[in-house]
């Protein structure tokens, strides 16, 4: 008799964004020809980078030839890219790493999962709230959250509020956590911690032998100078972060799935004997049994970001969704909203009028509007009261989504 893993049994039954779209499908029922403009989803609009298509064009035309064909890669990723990553993103802002720390793979979704296995069952898992919701999701799926407790919270998931009145930054928990989830700039927030704020967290995971997985899904969008890109730009965080990056909201490779994951040799885990193990071992064993490698073609289209020409390019799609995200800040506010984020991110945070519950705010709008935003509360109960707008749709849209919010407010 096969037996199910039932912490697959734990998970909430529905997953939040299909959910969403159950109820924008119900909402082409009733106004059928409806003109929706989302602004909900964070997925981006714009055409690929034109130095990444020609790039794999070239790529694949050498998978015509026996001579220049390419199967099975390095599971880890090309030393191509690799290289690239390590000179454009980490040595630019004074970090070293050598190439058997870069680890590519084919979207950082799958990794902050995958990162799990690497492990122990018993660790406290710390995440922030409000969230993406992929990091509990994972916890629970992985057998690491415990138990549900009255207030609908896992017992083995430490939870670290992010509330208004500390401008959603989050406070070091009181109670002892192993493994910490940290994305920053935030999703959902939109904000961002500076060298300060970040280091209590570094100096916290140094103190307590904890390790954090950083999610730095949108590094690319930091405006203000004294953010720091990466979380290795804080002294000490190569003994206690594993960093997670993509190409997905900085390149627009949604559709196309590349990412890396950063473990640094310096840190380790502890065995119940106290005995240190490097973490980058663990990983690398991982990938190389479990991945072949993210696609050739794909690499060559991320190596391309990083020629002059792929970064003017990549530059001007980034800019264009800061452009947006203003635009929706300063609707929103200008009509009575408080807003918050959306200066190095891409995502508005605003809250509901009147303290409304984010669900039946996210329907008053599509109802009068067409409008879709994300409720809050799909992020967390720290998301309640809560709704996040991005930048990513297009420039039309957005001007067309804030004439409508204004007339309707
Ligand atoms: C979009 C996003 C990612 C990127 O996921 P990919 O699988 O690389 O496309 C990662 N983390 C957060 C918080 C995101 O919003």
């Amino acid at each position: 008799m096969a037996l199910v893993n039932e912490n697959y049994l734990k998970l909430p039954e529905y997953y939040f964004f299909d959910e969403i779209e159950q109820k924008i499908n119900a909402h082409k029922v009733i106004k059928p020809g409806a003109n929706i403009i989302r602004l909900g989803l964070g997925d981006v609009s714009q055409p690929l980078a034109p130095s990444a298509v020609n790039a794999m064009q070239e790529a694949l035309e050498e998978m015509r030839q026996a001579e220049t064909f390419h199967g099975y890669g390095p599971e880890v990723g090309y030393k191509f890219l690799i290289n690239k990553i390590i000179k454009n993103d980490y040595n630019s802002r004074g970090v070293n790493l050598s190439t058997d720390e870069v680890f590519i793979s084919a979207g950082s979704k799958s990794d902050v999962g995958n990162i799990g296995h690497i492990f122990g069952r018993d660790n406290i898992i710390g995440i922030t709230d409000p969230v993406y919701p992929v990091y509990e999701n994972a916890a629970i799926m992985g057998g690491r959250s415990g138990y549900l407790n009255d207030d609908n919270l896992w017992s083995n998931i430490v939870y670290i509020p992010c509330r208004a009145q500390n401008g959603f930054i989050p406070e070091l928990p009181q109670e002892k956590v192993d493994i910490i989830y940290l994305c920053y700039p935030n999703n959902p927030t939109g904000i961002a911690l500076n060298k300060t704020q970040l280091k209590k967290w570094v100096d916290y995971a140094l103190a307590n032998h904890a390790i954090i997985i950083y999610d730095g899904a949108y590094c690319s969008f930091i405006q203000d100078k004294d953010i720091p890109h990466s979380i290795y730009e804080i002294k000490g965080a190569k003994k206690c972060a594993i960093e997670i990056r993509s190409f997905s909201k900085t390149a627009g490779f949604t559709g196309l799935r590349c990412s890396y994951t950063v473990v640094p040799h310096d840190i380790v885990g502890f065995t119940l004997y106290g005995e240190a193990v490097e973490m980058n071992k663990l990983w690398n064993r991982r990938i190389t049994t479990y991945y072949n490698g993210t696609n050739y073609i794909v690499q060559r289209g991320a190596e391309a970001i990083y020629s002059p020409q792929g970064q003017k390019e990549i530059q001007t799609n980034i800019e264009y969704y800061l452009k947006n995200t203003a635009i929706i800040r300063n609707t929103l506010s200008e009509a009575g909203f408080t807003v918050y984020g959306g200066v190095n991110s891409p995502h508005v945070w605003v809250k509901t009028p009147y303290n409304m519950p984010s669900w039946r705010f996210f329907q008053q709008l599509l109802y009068d509007t067409d409008v879709v935003c994300t409720p809050g509360a799909g992020f967390g109960a720290g998301g309640e009261g809560y709704f996040r707008v991005t930048g990513f749709n297009s420039r039309e849209n957005t001007l067309e989504a804030m004439d409508r919010i204004r007339h309707w407010v």
